[in-house]
């Protein structure tokens, strides 16, 4: 049987970073099996409906490069695939179960429930509307809500990551199908469109589990073939004690790419939060994460999100993409990322001060605060040399003498290359008898007024002749 998942976002704002692995794990799962996402809209709760949040979805799983096989834009077989547009369907499956006596139509008024759930409340019971269920119940039409007619029992199912579990019937209810509003619930409309699209694996967020049993009995009342359940462990907080969620700041998705995060290390990253593949590997293509996939590691505690760890593989896939691609590859992903001093400067230029720098960075936009000085006169700030921690203990004369003498050294070279300044770098450290912390140190600073900058020979080969030696110039005339 050809193995179908999906992910069935509810379009209720930005795609964040808890939320996006839900969509991960399906998309390797049929990749590996050469089967087929299917991208599912669940947008049957106007009241949380935000607009243009479908699009975000599609933009974030777009750029993570997880393209689902049928769905919103692409089409398919079992469209439409926005649930609001699946009235007739829903309503269809409502209509099976009241004919099998499992479904009625509910006129409870909402204050009524209230009194209800405060009575139990009092009594210290669990509510359970069951056990309120009126005799005498009107027709179902569309304006009433439809309630499922439970019949409670145990339930034994196998959760693909949660293993096997257990549930007494104390946790089924007659949960209601389709709302006044005539929408489905998501409790209904999720299991009727699993079976009509032929989902293999329903997989999405552990906070699912513990409406299963109502699930199961609502598989077994419409007759349908249980599909293969998989509950994901949450991404928590980095505190490691809630869920990570918007309230605790999880950005989105996007925002990420737009501060530099590569969607290459983004999918990496997300991937091995919560599953791995039994190796040290921590870098992974998305190629090769298709390959080791597996349901059986994914882990069943919830993991914790850790910014800095996916800033550090942000990193090792710039140098990835660099070394094994070129300069060109990692330049053609740069081009927002440059500081707006490099505007106008030359394509090559810039992928000279790329070549020298992109080992340094965690994301693109560093760059914005790392290149500035390659492009313009940085502001000479004196206190950045005499209180440099290797700096301070020179006088403001030997200060001076040092770059004089640095000065005259540079000049006369008759070649500026990498090679050739190394030499003369060396050359200097023995004719002034000075550290390379402090030699290096305030060459460096005088050139940059930075608190980084790349191995100094490649950062004066790139700055060229003329624009080291003014700099350098500059400064010592300013000490
Ligand atoms: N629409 C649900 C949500 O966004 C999806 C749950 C599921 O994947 O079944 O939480």
């Amino acid at each position: 049987m050809e193995t179908v998942t999906r992910f069935a976002p509810s379009p209720t704002g930005y795609i964040h970073i808890g939320n996006v692995r839900s969509a991960i794990y399906p998309y390797l799962l049929a990749k590996q099996q050469n089967g087929k996402m299917i991208l599912r809209i669940e947008d049957t709760d106007r009241g949380r409906y935000v607009e243009g949040a479908t699009e975000l979805i599609e933009d974030t799983l777009e750029w993570l490069g997880l393209n689902w096989d049928e769905g919103p834009i692409v089409g398919g077989p079992h469209a439409p695939y926005f649930q609001s547009e699946r009235q007739e369907i829903y309503h269809e499956y409502a209509r099976r179960l009241i004919a099998a006596g499992r479904a009625y139509a509910d006129p409870t008024p909402p204050e009524q429930i209230e009194e209800y759930r405060k009575e139990c409340n009092a009594k210290k019971v669990p509510f359970l509307y069951r056990n309120f269920r009126p005799n005498d119940t009107p027709e179902w039409q569309p304006g009433i809500p439809l309630r499922f007619k439970a019949e409670p029992k145990d339930y034994e199912w196998h959760d693909e990551v949660m293993g096997d579990m257990h549930a007494g019937p104390e946790v089924q209810d007659d949960i209601i199908l389709i709302k006044q509003d005539g929408f489905p619930t998501y409790n209904f409309a999720h299991i009727v469109d699993d079976a009509e699209m032929g989902v293999t694996h329903v997989m999405r967020g552990v906070e699912y589990l513990s409406s299963t049993p109502n699930y199961l009995e609502l598989y077994d009342a419409l007759k349908l073939e249980r599909p293969k359940l998989v509950s994901l462990p949450h991404i928590l907080a980095p505190q490691g004690n809630k869920k990570l969620g918007k309230r605790d700041g999880a950005k989105s998705v996007t925002e990420y790419r737009d501060d530099g995060v590569l969607s290459e290390a983004m999918l990496n990253y997300l991937a091995c939060l919560g599953w791995n593949d039994g190796t040290e590997q921590e870098i992974y293509t998305k190629d090769e994460l298709i390959k080791a996939f597996s349901l059986d590691r994914i882990q069943t505690s919830g993991a914790r999100y850790d910014e800095t760890k996916l800033l550090w593989v942000n990193g090792q896939w710039i140098r990835r993409i660099f070394d094994e691609q070129g300069v060109e590859a990692l330049y053609t992903r740069t081009a927002e990322f440059w500081p707006e001093v490099a505007n106008n400067h030359p394509d090559d230029y810039k992928k000279r001060v790329l070549s020298i720098i992109y080992d340094r960075l965690k994301t693109l936009s560093d760059l914005r605060e790392m290149t500035a000085y390659f492009f313009a006169e940085p502001e000479v700030d004196l206190d950045m040399i005499i209180q440099n921690k290797f700096l301070k203990k020179l006088s403001e004369s030997e200060l001076e003498n040092l770059l004089k003498q640095s000065i005259e050294k540079l000049s006369s070279l008759s070649e500026w290359d990498a090679d050739v300044l190394q030499d003369a770098l060396n050359q200097l450290l023995q004719d002034t008898g000075r550290k390379p912390a402090e030699l290096f140190s305030l060459i460096r600073l005088s050139l940059s007024f930075a608190p980084f900058s790349p191995a100094l020979n490649l950062t004066l080969e790139v700055l060229g002749r003329d624009v080291s030696l003014a700099r350098l110039n500059t400064v010592a005339r300013a000490i």
